[in-house]
């Protein structure tokens, strides 16, 4: 069973993974474990590790990575950018009127309707794009390899789709939007922070002007 769900847990880098092994031999010999049993406190202690890991980079409700873990990957992608110029879109996505539904149809409503937009982003976007729950119904979406004109095609399917899913809750139908911001990577933008704002300010612009629209920024 600890195999199994090793399978699943958290990619850690092999160094780290080595480090931690060393670590843990450590505490076994301070602590005097038989033989025998070594190679399994060793599973369950790098099980533990891996589960701890991916728990602490994981937006419970929706599954989808969290704020941690996008400013983890999105600070080396950001470096990976700047040093090789590749292109790169960064999406802030940001569901329509939400606390409308929470105050009319009940908080565990929007909860169901954030899971069911989470899977039409998986859905949607590239497996290399990765998306992330960053706030309470906010979105980034880091799309590699992708210049803005690029983007719009996936962007603009994304918002279709979440246009017309229509969710069902306790037999009510719902309809639900979302804008959408995008910003793509240029060396006038020093900082990952920078890039961000530049992101969110295209959001707030589609917000502004009608919303259930995608708005891309321009420098
Ligand atoms: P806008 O179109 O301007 O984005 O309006 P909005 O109502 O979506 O934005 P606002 O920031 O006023 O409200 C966001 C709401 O999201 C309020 C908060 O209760 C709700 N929310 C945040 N996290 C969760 C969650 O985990 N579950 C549920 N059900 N609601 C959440
Ligand atoms: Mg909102
Ligand atoms: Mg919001």
């Amino acid at each position: 069973m600890v195999e199994d769900l090793q399978e699943n847990a958290f990619d850690i880098p092999e160094d780290i993974l080595d480090s931690i092994q060393h670590n843990i031999e450590n505490i076994i010999r301070t602590f005097d474990v038989p033989e025998e049993n070594k190679m399994e406190v060793i599973k369950q202690i790098n099980y533990m590790y891996s589960r701890t890991k991916y728990l602490s980079y994981t937006d419970e409700l929706t599954g989808l990575p969290n704020r941690r873990c996008f400013d983890n990957d999105f600070a080396k992608e950001f470096l990976r950018t700047q040093r090789y110029k590749n292109n790169l879109t960064l999406v802030m996505f940001d569901i329509d009127h939400f606390k409308f539904v929470n105050d009319n149809y009940g908080h565990p409503c929007g909860d169901y309707i954030l899971k069911e937009i989470s899977q039409a982003a998986l859905q949607t976007f590239r497996q290399t794009d990765t998306v992330y729950r960053v706030g309470g119904e906010e979105f980034m979406v880091v799309l590699t390899e992708t210049d803005i004109s690029q983007a719009l095609v996936p962007l603009e399917r994304f918002r279709k789709t979440v246009e017309t899913l229509n969710p069902v809750y306790n037999g009510q139908t719902l309809h639900v939007t979302v804008s959408i911001g995008a910003f793509q990577y240029n060396p006038n933008i020093k900082t990952k922070e920078d890039f961000v704002q530049k992101t969110d300010v295209a959001l707030y612009e589609a917000k502004n002007t009608g919303r259930n629209k995608t708005v891309l920024g321009i420098s």
